[in-house]
């Protein structure tokens, strides 16, 4: 079974709103046993949609369309549909009385808007939308079943998982098809390769190699007869290749870098303080993106002057003096320095040159020192990160979280 997937909206094809509902969409469907033969975005014009929606209901199995549902004049995906259907917008009586009851308290709709929104094409089914006003349709045309759903992406995930899925899952389908991502910082993408070589090929499993900016995702679709089937060979997949990659693998089941370490650290009631000049508060803001953090996070200084060194992290003014800001030992008294002014069982740091200027040569862009101190001991990371700004950033970041989650395995604690 091969499903199209159509697109509709200006704002994509001018580059300003990112097609998310494509791959969410492909994901799914995917995980549903439906392959993808195509996609393709369209702009807001019925001449336009009409032929695009003919054909790929000639080609295709299934076809989903999302994008102009809505009442305004540059929603034309209803008619569009009628259109290359051969069918009359007609207002769904049922579909109406339900807009009216949902927009009963505000008086102040505009009079036509919801006989617009209750418009379906003739014969189409109407799927209805639990977080939002635009109901997704359904229709059958050529033989092959169309969906239509509205462009906010979580009004068209809440029509897909609540109407579209199970309707998919009923059909049957021969093959299943399961993803898993393994996640991996710290080998590149080629070293990685050289040590799987001796495990390949994997049975019943593509391996894709995604490289993000701080390490390298590793993407295993089995396709079995069914769940348990996929699931086998995934697991079996999953063990072959955590082995050559040790400590590098992160999680076997696509998490975040920081979910993982936030975890790790709340799970062995592990306090933590960090002091960040270079990443900017941006090591702290990973770790509160996890529920829970407050049992191991006690704070996070950034602390980007001299001055903040000296006076909030008790950073020798000497120290800075002579070896400069950043330096593997003020990246190493910053971390020392927070640990001990917040009482907490880890510290760390970061200070380095994100750029793009304020490079020298001994001290080039992208040079970051990241200090870990823990009861009894501390050490230093230095690496020259390549990339822009941002880059630098993050891949200091999670240099710093990937110290915090080495450190607890290699100490069992
Ligand atoms: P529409 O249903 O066409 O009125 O779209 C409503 C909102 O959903 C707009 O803000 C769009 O930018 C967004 N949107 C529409 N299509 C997509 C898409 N394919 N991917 C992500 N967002 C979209
Ligand atoms: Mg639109």
């Amino acid at each position: 079974m091969r499903a199209t997937i159509i697109t509709i909206g200006d704002e994509l094809l001018g580059g300003e709103t990112v097609d998310t509902n494509s791959a969410y969409i492909a994901r799914r469907l995917g995980e549903l046993g439906v392959g993808v033969r195509s996609m393709v975005s369209v702009a807001d014009r019925p001449e336009e949609i009409s032929p695009v929606v003919d054909r790929a209901a000639r080609e295709s199995d299934l076809v989903v369309v999302t994008g102009g549902l809505g009442p305004t004049v540059d929603d034309v995906t209803k008619q569009a549909i009628a259109l290359a259907a051969g069918r009359e917008l007609k207002v769904d009586k049922q579909l109406l009385e339900h807009l009216e009851e949902r927009f009963r308290d505000h008086s102040g709709v505009r009079p036509g808007v919801l006989e617009s929104l209750a418009a379906v094409p003739e014969g189409a089914r109407t799927l209805g939308n639990p977080v939002g006003a635009a109901a997704g349709l359904a229709l059958t045309h050529k033989g092959t079943t169309i969906y239509v759903l509205p462009g906010v992406p979580h009004e068209m995930e809440a029509i897909f998982e609540g109407s579209i899925a199970a309707e998919l899952k009923g059909l049957a389908l021969d093959r299943f098809r399961k993803t898993r991502l393994v996640r991996t910082i710290g080998l590149r993408e080629s070293v990685i390769a050289e040590r799987l070589q001796p495990m390949m090929p994997l049975g019943g499993i593509a391996l894709g190699y995604l490289p993000r900016t701080a390490g390298v995702d590793l993407r295993l679709t089995a396709s079995a007869a069914d769940e348990a089937g996929a699931d086998s060979l995934l697991d079996e997949a999953v063990a072959r290749i955590v082995g050559p990659l040790g400590q590098h693998v992160f999680s076997t089941e696509g998490e975040p870098l920081h979910t993982v370490v936030g975890r790790m650290l709340i799970e062995r009631g592990m306090t933590i303080a960090i002091a960040e000049s270079c990443t900017g508060g941006l090591v702290g803001h990973l770790l509160t993106e996890v529920a829970g953090i407050s049992a191991s996070l006690e704070r996070d200084i950034v602390a980007y002057s001299n001055t903040a060194k000296a006076e909030s992290l008790g950073v020798d003014r000497a120290l800075i003096h002579e070896h400069g800001a950043v330096s593997a030992e003020v990246a190493e008294a910053m971390a020392s320095g927070v640990r001990r002014l917040a009482g907490a069982d880890l510290g760390v740091s970061t200070t380095g040159i994100a750029g793009p200027d304020g490079g020298t040569r001994e001290k080039p862009v992208g040079l970051v020192y990241m200090g870990f101190a823990w009861e009894g001991g501390s050490q230093v990371a230095k690496n020259v990160f390549r990339g822009t700004r941002e880059m630098v950033k993050q891949r200091a970041a999670a240099r710093v979280l990937d110290m915090i989650r080495c450190h607890l395995l290699d100490t069992g604690a």
